[in-house]
Formats: C-alpha cells, structure tokens, sequence
C-alpha cells in the first residue's frame, strides 16, 4: 500500500466539544491515512466518534487541532471531492426518484439534458431501472437507500463516506445492498478513488473493507489499524475470515473495565456512568447460554453467531456482563466469573439479588442515590433526572440513558416507575445505601 498515493490524511485531530460550560474531548489524536483505490472500514462502539471523524473528513466541521489533509492539500471548508450517504437518507417525498437525484446534479449546475441522462445511468447502476417515476414511499426501505446512494454518486466524489447505510434495512435488504455496494466497488464502474463505510458491524467490515480501523471511545481514538488482506468474494465460515472478526472483537473487547475504572479525560467524568444499552432479558440468557456449555466455545464471536446476535449488541452485552461483574474479557474470549457461574445456575430471585447488588456499585446507580438523597420522599421527576443527565450527555443519550437506568433499576426492584406521573421511585433506600 505504501506505493499508492495517499488520498487522505487525518493528521493527528483532536475534537473537542463544549457541553454546558464543560468541555468534551470527542476525539483524541486521531492519525491515519486512506489510500487511493482502499476500502477502508472504521468500526467502534457508539459515541467514539466515528460520524464526527466523517464529518470532519468531508469539512462539514472544523477539528479543534490537527489536520484533514486531502490530496496534498488542506482541507479548509467543504471538501467537493467527498459525499456522505447517511443511515436515512432523505427523500423529498413530492418528487420521483429520477427527479431526486436530478436534484443533485442541478445544485452542481449541470444542464438538463446531462443531468437527466445521467440519473437514468446513476438509477440503472444501483439497480432501480424502472423505477424513476416511482415516488419514495413507494420503495422498500433498501430501494430508497439506493435513491440515497444514487444521489451521492451523482456528485462525482471520490471519497465516498457511509455512515452506517445498511443499519436500518432489514437483514436481507442489508444483506443484497452491501454485495451490490461491493459489487459496484470491484468493477471499477464508478468514479470513486475510495470508501470509507463507518459501521457498527464487525462482520460487515470484515466481509467488504481492504482495512478496519477501529475505535474506541472517551476519548475517541483509534486503538488498532488491521488489514484484511483477504480475497474476494469472501466467505463468512473460512477460517481466515473468522480469525480476522475475531482479531477486531478480541481489540474491541476488553477495552471496557479500563474505561469504567478511570476517566480521565474532561468531561468524561459524568459520561462514565453510561450503561450499555440492552435487553436484559438477553444478557440473562447469554449468561444461561454459557453456564449451560461451558465447552461452546467462550469465543465472543462464535458465540454471536451461534445465538444469532448481531456484533454490536455483542459488544453491548459483554460489556454489560463485565460492568456487572459476571463475566471478563480476555483477548476476545468471554469467561464467566465465579459470581456469574452463580448468577447462570441460580433461580429468578437470586439473579434479581446479585444482579441488584452489582448494580448499585455502578456511578449511574451511585450518582442516581445522591439525587434521591437529597428528596424528601425518594421521589424525583423522570423529567428532572434526564435534565440532570443532559448536563453531561447530549438529550438523545440523556434519554437512553435513563430508560436504561430504570429498566435495570426496576429489574433490581431498587426503582419503580408510575409513566402516568412520570415519577421515579427509590424501593429501597436503606438497603441501597
Ligand atoms: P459515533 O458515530 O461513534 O456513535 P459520534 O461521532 O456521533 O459517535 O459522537 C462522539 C461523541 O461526541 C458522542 O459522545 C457525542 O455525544 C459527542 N458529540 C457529537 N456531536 C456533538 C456536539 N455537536 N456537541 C456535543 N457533543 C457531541
């Protein structure tokens, strides 16, 4: 690779953001290049920075220090050359497919004529022939997405981003996208010098990218640049393939206990209480799963795949069961502690105990007493909870967080919840304490 022209080079950005008078460092250091004709995959856990990397990347944002430098040069403002196609791409609903992606070749100035010939191509090259006078809502979810990328192609970039394209589809739409994405890529049909497809599925950056850069987060920084040196078409059972998923599980996982323990970063103090976001209902059998069969392999991808999990929500989940002190990661193998052997075999009432007893150690839970203790009734507004959290989180975030926090808290039986009043209730307090 080192022979081919580099087309990118994200030279040492730092993103800092200011969140009600507390600065937060979004991404620390981030160094890395793309070359021409790479494939290159960024993947981490939800808030390491990756949609602001693109957003960098394409200079819709400005970093807080080092450079994006493209083709040689600075990139100052919005760089033409570069196009995002975003999870939900927007549509306008009043106009054909053919006329939305019209749209994107008029903004460019081009005449008419030019830019009806070549949407009809555009439409044709993703697979829509026939469809040009269709209005949106009458596609699939994967047909607009297709309008989506379309309508990117048509502005000519040579970097094309992908934050998270296929996330929304369903599995098989997912699924026939990204081999027409892929197939698109190899034959060299398109302008495109590069592609850089943020995702939160390993599987998918193992199955399409030459390179997975992957992430982590608070701060946002790259933890580890791997090569897929694998041919195509890949198979998802070969050998070589599951050995280069696992690498990228066995870099991501694991990275947890160190961020919990110690937050050093500014504002990462109020984001360290963030729980992982799942369904404890699936963590409780997963855990089941791996006190049952010890011998299946306590290899987090293999596991994934045997219980059908997608990767991201396998991450979520480990880091949950490690947070809780029922499992640890060990260089992409997952082992059940001593206490979660226990929590695995034990009846429904004893899980609620030792599931409540670790829950009340984590600083969401912590932070959560201090509000209620400072309540003459231990009850506060779910209302007031979720400003308190925005003080460290951005509004979406505050509220995953808190339905998080009250479905663990509730399956602890150490909250309640009335959603007519929206009033929290602490059911313990002395026990909590
Ligand atoms: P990812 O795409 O990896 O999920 P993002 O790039 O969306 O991560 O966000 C990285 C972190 O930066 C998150 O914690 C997010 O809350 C924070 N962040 C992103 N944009 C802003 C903003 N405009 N102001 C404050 N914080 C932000």
């Amino acid at each position: 690779m080192e022979s081919q022209e580099t087309l990118l080079h994200v030279r040492q950005i730092t993103k800092r953001y200011r969140m009600r008078e507390k600065a937060f460092v979004a991404l620390k250091n981030v160094d890395f290049n793309v070359v021409d004709h790479e494939f290159l995959a960024l993947v981490g856990p939800s808030g390491c920075g990756k949609s602001t990397l693109l957003r960098l990347i394409t200079g819709l944002e400005k970093p807080s220090s080092g450079e994006i430098v493209y083709r040689g040069e600075l990139v100052r403002g919005v760089n033409p050359k570069t196009t995002v196609v975003f999870q939900t791409f927007a549509l306008f609903p009043w106009l054909t497919v053919q006329q939305n992606v019209e749209l994107a070749l008029e903004a460019r100035g081009i005449p008419k004529k030019i830019r009806t010939l070549r949407s009809v191509e555009l439409l044709d090259m993703v697979g829509l022939d026939g469809f040009e006078t269709a209005f949106p809502r009458e596609l699939s979810g994967g047909m607009r997405q297709k309008v989506g990328f379309a309508r990117a192609l048509a502005v000519e970039p040579e970097l094309l981003c992908l934050d998270e394209p296929f996330s929304t589809l369903d599995i098989l739409s997912a699924e026939t996208l990204r081999s027409e994405l892929h197939e698109l890529w190899v034959s060299k049909r398109l302008p495109i010098r590069a592609i850089i497809l943020v995702t939160h599925n390993i599987e998918e950056a193992a199955m399409l990218a030459d390179r997975i850069v992957v992430m982590d987060k608070e701060p946002g920084r790259v933890i580890a640049d791997i090569p897929i040196e694998l041919s195509f078409p890949r198979s998802r059972k070969s050998p070589d393939f599951l050995a280069a998923v696992d690498r990228v599980y066995a870099t991501l996982a694991g990275h947890t206990q160190q961020r919990q323990a110690a937050p050093t970063e500014p504002g990462a103090q109020g984001r360290a209480k963030m729980l992982p976001i799942i369904s404890i209902d699936v963590l409780i059998g997963l855990m089941q799963r791996m006190g049952d069969a010890p011998e299946v392999g306590a290899d987090i991808y293999r596991l994934a795949t045997e219980l059908n999990i997608p990767a991201d929500e396998m991450l979520h989940l480990t880091e949950a069961a490690e947070l809780l002190g029922l499992a640890e990661i060990r260089q992409g193998d997952i082992v059940l502690t001593p206490l979660g052997d226990t929590f695995a075999e034990a009846s429904m009432l004893v899980k609620k105990e030792i599931f409540s007893r670790r829950v009340r150690r984590l600083p969401m839970f912590k932070w959560l007493w201090d509000m209620f203790s400072q309540t003459e009734h231990k009850k506060l507004e779910w209302e007031d909870i979720r400003m308190a959290l925005e003080e460290d989180l951005p509004p979406d975030e505050a509220q995953k967080q808190l339905d998080a926090a009250v479905e663990w808290g509730r399956y602890a039986e150490l909250l309640s919840y009335d959603d007519n009043t929206g009033v929290i209730f602490l059911e313990k307090f002395n026990a909590a304490l």
